[in-house]
């Protein structure tokens, strides 16, 4: 080399930096083979930390973790490489996470991801694609686009509907609501949000939902300047869905006080009993109210593919717009979701254009640049892991799988009845089974739902401090319960009844002790 070398073309670089640099990046034979060893290193790793677990948690405490990760130098001056690093993730983070895929963890809608949706997070990862504008993503926009289409003809929406993937139902609610208010403004105070902010009125807008819809809704609410105040909710009936009476009479009064109620989220599952709200009443008062109608079918939604449920659905055609999760019963790993909209004009109300991204002779080029439909500027190619599952196994395999887990969740509920030990809180519509164990006796000086409720948060402390089961916990009129979200479809009624002798045995040890220490 000579004095001229700092002038010199990239190509004159010495071999070795310039293969040390390929073999961090795709795009050359080094770095495709340099991929494959680290991807199946990665491989081996998820095959010993999730092949065959035999407990759901190891049980540490969040201090003991603490303590083991505060040890860990997160941005070390000079690298370790890549095996000893992948060692040390397998074998001091990955043992201590949460086993989604064990027949116990039932707590949460956090499913285990399905194999084929697994296979495509490895290509859609490698892919890198960004959806928002067409010259990121090229045949990744179009498959997104096809499968919207797929998705709102399941719904039973026509041709002129639209929507987009996201993040998920929060970021699906969000989207319904964010262009209900938008359309509102416009067309009732002539008022256009996007520029103006909100209109004088905005105080007067309210958002219908049952009491027991999920928290985003009142979340949106917020983020979209109207206050969570601004969500009205419903009473709900023995089955937790929205009473249509209360509904009617809650219309009625906000009428009466001059209040301008513009947008009627339904649920089509709700997270703690699984309830699907009265759809079609729900869709007529929409449309008799003026009001715009989402459906959250985030949980729900799966149930568009079971030949046996789909009916559970009906009406959903009817929403002005609809969230649905695939990271929940459709068993696509995080995050998957995707919001439907009846009317694809309605995506005015978010239109945005930047010279850089989307400029208006794309529009109308006629090249697609999702980013108008999206809250998200860079977005994944999340659309093509519900497509390689959907394309492997097919509608009526999902909709079978949905269905045993319905089924298991109607024995165990049937179980819970019949038994003394146990409270069983209602019926279930989906997988969610929510109930209490029943202690065999109250102490006689003290309040008897708190007894039990504390009771049975422990019981759900002393399952996960065990690593022997993920259960959930929720409040139901005030008083702490149970509940089983069994959307592994792998799990079985002898798993459940095995969990179930583990639960009563706890609680009558947590009672013997509590006694003793009277
Ligand atoms: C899970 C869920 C949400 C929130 O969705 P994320 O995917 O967690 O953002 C909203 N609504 C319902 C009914 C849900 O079950």
């Amino acid at each position: 080399m000579s004095h001229e070398s700092l002038d010199a073309p990239p190509e004159s670089r010495p071999t070795s930096d310039a293969e040390s640099v390929d073999s961090l990046f795709l795009g050359s034979e080094v770095g495709a083979e340099s991929y494959r060893d680290a991807i199946e290193q990665s491989i081996d790793i998820v095959a010993k930390a999730f092949g065959e677990a035999d407990s759901p948690y190891t049980g540490a405490s969040p201090e003991a973790v603490e303590a083991q990760l505060a040890s860990f130098d997160c941005l070390p001056e000079e690298g370790a490489g890549l095996d000893e690093t992948l060692d040390h993730v397998s074998e001091e983070i990955l043992a201590e996470t949460i086993r989604v895929a064990h027949p116990a963890c039932g707590a949460h809608l956090h499913c285990p991801p399905v194999i084929p949706g697994l296979a495509a997070e490895v290509l859609l990862t490698a892919a890198n694609q960004s959806l928002d504008s067409w010259d990121q993503s090229g045949a990744a926009t179009i498959l997104e686009q096809r499968m919207v289409e797929t998705l709102a003809e399941t719904f039973g929406y026509d041709d002129e509907a639209d929507g987009v993937f996201t993040s998920g139902g929060t970021q699906s609610n969000f989207m319904g609501l964010l262009l209900a208010r938008n359309k509102v403004a416009d067309e009732r105070f002539d008022h256009w949000v996007t520029e103006d902010g909100l209109p004088p009125e905005a105080d007067r807008l309210r958002i219908l939902c049952s009491a027991d819809a999920h928290f985003t809704a009142k979340q949106s609410a917020a983020q979209l300047g109207l206050g969570e105040n601004a969500v009205v909710s419903i009473e709900t009936d023995d089955e937790h869905r929205m009473s249509v009476d209360a509904l009617d009479e809650t219309l009625d009064t906000l009428d009466d006080q001059d209040l301008v109620p513009f947008a009627l989220v339904g649920t089509a599952g709700t997270t703690d009993f699984g309830s699907i709200d009265p759809l079609p009443k729900l869709a007529a008062r929409a449309h008799e109210h003026d009001l715009w109608f989402h459906v959250d079918a985030a949980y729900g939604g799966a149930l568009a593919f079971s030949d046996t449920h789909h009916e559970k659905l009906a009406a959903i055609e009817c929403a002005d717009s609809i969230a649905v999760d695939f990271h929940k019963l459709f068993y696509q790993p995080i995050s998957c979701g995707a919001f439907l909209l009846q009317d694809g004009t309605n995506y005015q109300y978010i239109q945005r254009h930047a010279a850089y991204l989307n400029p208006e002779s794309d529009d109308e080029a006629g090249v697609p640049n999702l980013v108008s439909k999206s809250v998200q500027t860079t977005r994944r190619f999340d659309a093509l892991k519900p497509y390689v599952t959907f394309r492997t196994l097919g509608r009526k395999r999902l909709g079978e799988l949905v269905d045993s887990t319905l089924e298991l969740a109607s024995e165990t509920a049937a179980y819970l009845q019949d038994s003394d030990r146990f409270a069983c809180l209602h019926t279930p519509t989906l997988n969610a089974v929510v109930f209490r164990y029943v202690p065999e006796h109250v102490p006689s000086d003290t309040d008897t739902d708190q007894y039990v409720g504390t009771l049975n948060e422990r019981i759900r402390d002393t399952l996960l401090n065990e690593g022997r089961a993920v259960v959930a916990r929720t409040e139901v009129d005030g008083v702490a319960s149970l509940k089983f979200t069994l959307l592994n479809p792998r799990a079985t009624w002898a798993d459940v009844e095995s969990l179930l002798d583990d639960i009563e045995r706890i609680g009558s040890d947590l009672e013997a002790t509590t006694e003793a220490s009277r």
